[in-house]
């Protein structure tokens, strides 16, 4: 079930967040309408909150004229195909790097099948190259910003500035804790926190998971970071890793997050429970 956190009008548009199940893990979707056109960011991750969030854009009788997807990760780009089906016209759009990541879908769907089942499907489209620096929804700019390294490689936010509007994807999490098993790297992230950070008064600031708000939003992730940076050291076991951040950060959503590595640990569930025969690993 979709839930909407957020439904607000600055500059002359309207801002509507839908965040996703906790179980499908609750990510925000972006819906900004002007008078008679609205863009959408992001876009569910299971077929019926996608589904869902189809109807919520129908309900506005706006005239969907794109989707962009912010990065590569089946929780904001899984409801592509229930999204291209509701609006057979809209574009969808992303940045070549998250496109590339994005052919890497059948991949992840052996995953994300197991746990989900019929709620993923089998075939993702392939969004169209986002090019240019920025867009525009009836006259109002907003800028495709372009992150550095962060929670995954390749990443675009967006800016709003006409309304104060930052959305962030996955670069802010708010009251949540953070997926480090793409990049492992703080040093960076911490970066790109700041140049978003730099991009003006932000007034209403969207995290790709947890509630809206405004700057607080980023400093919230910043701390998350800079305890991790600590933490994390080189050779410090991921189990101690996650056990500690646990420890510091005992009331943030998705602890899940603090245990999903990739490599030798095969994802969230360890090779014994996969079954995978202990001889693979020699010794
Ligand atoms: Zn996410």
């Amino acid at each position: 079930m979709l839930t909407t956190i957020y439904s607000q009008e600055r500059g002359g548009l309207r801002f509507d967040v839908f965040a996703g199940s906790e179980p499908a893990l609750s990510p925000n979707c972006v819906l900004i309408s002007g008078e008679r056109d609205a863009i959408l960011i992001d876009v569910q991750f299971v077929r019926d909150e996608a589904r869902e969030l189809a109807e919520r854009v129908r309900d506005t009788g706006r005239n969907l004229k794109a989707a962009y997807i912010t990065h590569a990760h089946p929780d904001h780009y899984g409801g592509m195909a229930e999204i291209q089906a509701a609006f057979p016209d809209t574009p969808i759009f992303a940045r070549q790097g998250v496109i590339d990541g994005i052919l890497e879908w059948p991949a992840k769907r052996l995953h994300w099948q197991e746990a989900y089942g019929d709620q993923i499907p089998d075939e993702m489209p392939v969004p169209r190259p986002l090019t240019g620096e920025r867009g525009s929804l009836e006259g109002h700019e907003v800028v495709f910003v372009d992150l550095p390294v962060a929670e995954t490689v390749h990443a675009t936010a967006f800016h709003v500035p006409g309304s104060g509007a930052l959305i962030a994807g996955d670069l802010l999490n708010h009251h949540s804790h953070c997926y480090m098993a793409d990049t492992n790297n703080p040093g960076s992230w911490l970066t790109a926190l700041d140049l978003v950070q730099a991009l003006g008064e932000l007034t209403i600031v969207v995290p790709g998971h947890g509630p809206v708000g405004g700057t607080e939003v980023i400093d919230d992730t910043r701390t998350w970071l800079q305890d991790y940076q600590e933490v994390a050291r080189p050779r410090v076991p991921v189990a101690d890793i996650a056990r500690e951040m646990g420890r510091r950060h005992p009331d943030r959503a998705l602890p899940m997050l603090l245990w999903l590595t990739r490599g030798p640990s095969f994802g969230l569930v360890g090779p014994k429970e996969l079954g995978v025969p202990p001889e693979v690993f020699g010794g």
